[in-house]
């Protein structure tokens, strides 16, 4: 899991006494990016992802609030919390700045210790809500992302596939025998070999490449965004090999073999209107399909209906 050492702070204010004062405050809590108007705010919120936003609400040009405005329209700055720290002491002020959605409201001249405490509460609260959210993410067993997730990431990148034109391609594997596996040895045992078959599902593709999740029980899925149907089929092949050369072995009831996996795959170019589930019953099919037919194979999925065994 990644640990966030430390958070950044951006502070907008366009007066830069106030832009030092802070970051004198601030620096020993965090890294601190500043910005000298509501435009360069926007500008650095994108390009930086800070965890707070201390926001100046009296600035020429775009004003707090409505550099406040445009940060919570965005997408990719709309969940950043805000501090709005203004001179203005009229409450009316601060109860706009709340109905925004800012998380707190600091009073110029500011107090060392107040600026401080208030900050470290706030980066406090980010920490814990990206660690419950992280945690909502993962597969506690393997440590994968979960069915949750997959579902969240297959949907943004099925519309992006479709935005830009491009092929996204999807593999569900599915441990054969595992049940013998378990009466076997045990579910203690079972769970190591999940863990190992994660592992080496993991392994196959870089980070920001694609997701492998645990969809649940002993299957899983593989999404590879740009992947054409060769580039996909060549990490299916991969993830078959390096299972049956991991050699977890069973006996059972007379019958003796390897952990294996088969495997459904499906590529497409979505176009409008197609739809993200069917996308994944058509890999499904196909594994139900390679299991029917003998499992410790490939099946994939072809639009006109042809379906070729590749191992
Ligand atoms: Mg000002």
């Amino acid at each position: 899991m990644t640990v966030v050492n430390r958070q950044k702070v951006l502070v907008i204010d366009d007066e830069r006494i106030n832009l030092k004062i802070i970051s004198d405050i601030l620096r020993e809590d965090a890294d601190v990016v500043l910005a000298i108007s509501g435009e360069q705010g926007i500008r650095k919120a994108i390009e930086y992802k800070p965890d707070l936003i201390l926001l100046d609400v009296l600035m020429p040009g775009l004003d707090g609030y409505e550099t406040m405005n445009r940060l919570r329209h965005d997408v990719r700055t709309s969940t950043i919390p805000v501090i709005f720290i203004t001179a203005l002491d009229d409450a009316s002020h601060e109860e706009k700045a709340l109905l925004m959605g800012a998380c707190d409201y600091i009073q110029k001249p500011l107090n060392h210790n107040i600026v401080q405490a208030r900050v470290r509460l706030h980066l406090q609260l980010t920490k814990q809500r990206k660690l419950l959210e992280q945690l909502a993410n993962i597969d506690p067993l393997t440590a994968l992302a979960n069915r949750r997730r997959y579902e969240e990431f297959i949907v943004r990148e099925w519309q992006t596939a479709i935005q830009h034109n491009e092929c996204l391609s999807l593999l569900v594997l599915d441990i054969d025998n595992f049940k013998q596996y378990n009466d076997c040895y045990g579910h203690a045992t079972g769970d190591k070999v999940l863990k190992r078959v994660a592992t080496v599902l993991a392994g196959q593709i870089k980070p920001g490449e694609g997701l492998v999740a645990r969809y649940g029980g002993e299957e899983f899925v593989v999404v590879l965004p740009r992947f054409s149907q060769q580039e996909a089929e060549r990490i299916a092949k991969k993830c078959m090999l390096d299972i049956e050369e991991l050699n977890l072995s069973y006996s059972h009831q007379g019958q003796t073999g390897q952990v294996t996996v088969s495997v459904g795959g499906v590529c497409v170019s979505p176009l409008v209107g197609d739809l993200v589930e069917d996308f994944f019953d058509k890999a499904d099919s196909k594994l139900v399909e390679a299991k029917n037919s003998g499992k410790n194979k490939i099946l994939w999925f072809h639009s006109h209906e042809l379906d070729i065994s590749v191992k």
